[in-house]
């Protein structure tokens, strides 16, 4: 099976360089491939398997909800989204929400809102300010509203209407704003720039910015949202507002859900504007539920928290014994810098050693564990880390 000269392999479209071993099963922290060996798994499905692979609650959430309904069209209530919906906005302090199935689809969805918004409220005022390095997705608007380099030169013609500034810089961003701005969107902590996080005190010049020019703030919450960096939602740890926030990833433990969520002064869809044929399907919003009840209870955030505290330490002190670079991040979502670009060949060096993590960037690893982490299980971690990385200091010390 692990043999990528085998035909079965010829059928994926290659969108990604993959590793040859095929995943087969993941319990808890763990993962396993074909050939039997089991990972510490630090990506969990990016960020997304807030509860680790396959919790009981949610197979039992999944084999309950589909013997009683599964699609019956976004075009009628169904109590699992009904439920999911008033739940979500409790705890958020939101008005309303949309359901889609994707982290890009909600945040189309939010650029439609904000686009439909202007046209009522701002005389067509539509341009969106988005930020250098920033990840929304991969549709056509959401990879415009992206400051990947070189994302601008793919798939032409490019969406318009996305000025670019620069995290942490308010005056990259006053400068950019004209007559025809109508919102500034962002990820509290840029996720796939290298876990970057926007300071407290720009969240809050942001907020005063947009009250100031009539302009709505959009927070993408997709990476930093349910409890992912120990609080439930960022923008509540950084006490910031927004007026619309997307929801993704660890909305669903590991199964396609997203969200689109709005004050009410800005939920401003009617009757056609939006739609999509899984929005809000009971399957995804019944097992979203018990995602949900677990990740924002108190002391499941507080583990959240004591965990990150554990594994930021971890890598500080890795840091400076191997004089490597900065940690980034909160809660759960870390990263380290190396000082070279290495960080491919660790992440290939890591998994060989029995532990998943991601390069963000070519100089800088990524950690994503289960937010119900256990402090072996951090432990073990980052001794593997430990050990990779040592080896290949020695081995670049013998080269010299
Ligand atoms: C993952 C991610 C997205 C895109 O979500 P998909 O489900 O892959 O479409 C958007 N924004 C942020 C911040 C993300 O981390």
């Amino acid at each position: 099976m692990n043999d990528p000269q085998n035909p079965l392999f010829n059928h994926l479209m290659p969108i990604t360089e993959r590793p040859a071993e095929v995943f087969v099963r993941g319990e808890g922290a763990w993962i396993w491939d074909a050939a039997g060996k089991r990972y510490l798994d630090w990506l969990q499905g990016w960020a997304v398997n807030a509860l680790g692979h396959c919790p009981p609650l949610i197979t039992q959430a999944l084999q309950a909800q589909s013997t009683q309904l599964l699609t019956p069209s976004p075009a009628v209530y169904n109590r699992p989204a009904l439920e999911l919906a008033a739940r979500l906005c409790e705890l958020s302090g939101f008005a309303q929400v949309f359901f889609g199935s994707t982290g890009a689809e909600a945040n189309e969805g939010a650029i439609k809102l904000a686009r439909k918004w202007g046209r009522l409220h701002r005389a067509g005022a539509h341009e969106i300010i988005t930020f250098e390095n920033g990840f929304h997705g991969r549709n056509l608007a959401t990879m415009a509203a992206s400051g990947k380099a070189g994302w601008d030169l793919l798939f032409p013609p490019q969406m318009p209407g996305f000025a670019k500034a620069r995290l942490n810089d308010l005056s990259s961003v006053v400068s950019a704003i004209n007559e025809r701005t109508v919102a500034i969107m962002l990820e509290p902590v840029q996720g796939e720039a290298g876990v970057r996080p926007a300071s407290p005190a720009f969240l809050k010049a942001l907020r005063q910015l947009c009250d100031e020019r009539g302009l709505l703030l959009i927070f993408d919450e997709i990476q930093t949202g349910c409890g992912r960096l120990g609080h439930l939602f960022a923008f509540q740890q950084a006490g910031v507002t927004p007026d619309i926030m997307t929801l993704g990833k660890g909305l669903g433990g590991g199964v396609p859900i997203s969200a689109v969520l709005a004050q009410a002064h800005c939920s401003v869809f009617e009757h056609g504007d939006q739609g999509g044929t899984y929005a809000g399907n009971p399957l995804m919003c019944a097992v979203s539920l018990e995602v949900l009840n677990v990740t924002s209870q108190p002391a499941f955030l507080a583990n959240v928290l004591a965990m990150g505290r554990l594994l930021r330490h971890g890598l500080e002190a890795l840091s400076d014994r191997m004089g490597l670079g900065e940690v980034r991040g909160d809660g759960l979502l870390l990263a380290l810098e190396l000082g070279n670009d290495a960080a491919p060949t660790m992440v290939r060096e890591c998994r060989a050693q029995g532990l998943l993590v991601n390069a963000a960037r070519p100089g800088c690893l990524r950690f994503m564990p289960r937010l119900n982490s256990t402090a072996s299980e951090i432990e073990q971690g980052l001794e593997i880390l430990q050990k990779v990385l040592r080896r290949a200091m020695e081995a670049k010390a013998a080269m010299a």
